[in-house]
């Protein structure tokens, strides 16, 4: 069933860290041995590869990590790799490790990475999406993303208690620098009175409107849910521009921030990651390359590089509907 050619797996995890990322790691390590491939560890991304930072993984080296957050191969962005000359001082440190196909655990940079050492080198190489932002195309979930949101839910949920005993207004900043999966998905959840994400145009103005046709009503608090890439200012800034025109509101700030990156992951993210991990490995084994693993419709799928890069992961409109519907 499997490439014999291929002796040595590598592993890394590159860009931002996403709970889920171990999980993901075992199961390429488990799966690689499973087939009595050599699974290695390259610490630090690319960073790691470029410095030669490479340990070997064996089956027990990734027990009980599935439930921690983070990653054990830890994380990097590096600049040098960007570079023809970083990546072939990346590519030296692969062949003299005996290592002759990859699996990285990364974002869409990751995976541009990864597609330029493939066309460079030949080296057969699967990307498995982890990013929190859930902003990839050609899958319906990435690792990470589950976990965030249901942490930002937890944190509106105790926001929530404090506003309704003040009457308070408040924004909670959540992370999505160009997507807002988090946003209207954790204010679904959480009951917000509106969301704020990067690719919808709610003016200030029309935001200015809502909040003031709440003055009128019974309802005395609101929780509104921005995106950290909202078009019209952050958290902050709207609490700042707002205040300036209306003195009807005790305004408040959260900023959730890294918390959502860390954490154990959900039990949705571990068993994403451990499909996605054994499917990265059975994939390359079977000859794919320059390709992500996905999940759509519950099926994994393989993307090529082209496939992902020229299309976006939309946010999706009926539930953009639906968090406006219940937020009156
Ligand atoms: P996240 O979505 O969490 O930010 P990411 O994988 O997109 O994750 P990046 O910082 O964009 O994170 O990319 C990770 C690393 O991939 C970079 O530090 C760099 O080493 C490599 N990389 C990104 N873009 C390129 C590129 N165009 N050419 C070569 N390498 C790249």
């Amino acid at each position: 069933m499997t490439n014999t050619n291929i002796k040595r797996i590598g592993v890394f995890t590159s860009g931002g860290d996403a709970p889920g990322m171990n999980a993901a790691i075992r199961a390429v390590v488990r799966t690689g041995i499973y087939y009595q491939k050599e699974v290695m560890g390259i610490m630090r991304g690319y960073e790691g590869m470029i410095e030669g930072d490479i340990v070997k993984l064996g089956a027990r080296s990734v027990g009980n990590i599935i439930q921690r957050g983070g990653t054990i191969l830890k994380t990097a962005r590096s600049k040098e790799f960007r570079t023809k000359e970083g990546r072939q001082k990346a590519y030296e440190n692969l062949k003299k490790e005996g290592i002759d196909a990859l699996v990285a655990i990364g974002g869409d940079g990751s995976f541009t990475g990864l597609h330029y050492l493939t066309q460079e080198y030949g080296i057969p190489a699967v990307c498995i999406p982890g990013t929190i932002d859930n902003d990839l195309a050609g899958t319906d979930y990435t690792i990470g993303y589950d976990t965030a949101t249901n942490t930002a839910v937890e944190a509106i949920d105790k926001i929530r208690d404090t506003a309704l005993s003040h009457n308070r207004l408040f924004f909670i900043e959540v992370m999505g620098r160009n997507s807002g999966y988090i946003a209207v998905n954790s204010g679904i959840a959480g009951g917000a009175a509106a969301v704020i994400i990067p690719e919808e145009t709610m003016s200030f103005e029309e935001l200015m409107t809502l909040l003031t046709e709440g003055e009128g009503s019974s309802k005395k608090s609101n929780l509104i849910v921005v995106a950290e890439g909202s078009k019209i200012g952050g958290a902050n800034e709207l609490a700042r521009k707002v205040a300036e025109r209306s003195d009807y509101f005790d305004i408040k700030v959260t900023v959730l921030g890294h918390l959502q990156r860390g954490g154990s992951p959900t039990y949705f993210d571990r068993v994403l990651a451990s499909k996605m991990g054994v499917a990265a490995v059975e994939g390359v084994l079977n000859g794919q390359s320059d390709v992500m693993v996905g999940v759509r419709n519950h099926q994994m799928v393989y993307n090529s590089f082209d496939t992902i890069m020229s299309h976006t992961h939309d946010i999706d409109k009926e539930s953009l509907r639906i968090a406006k519907i219940l937020s009156i």
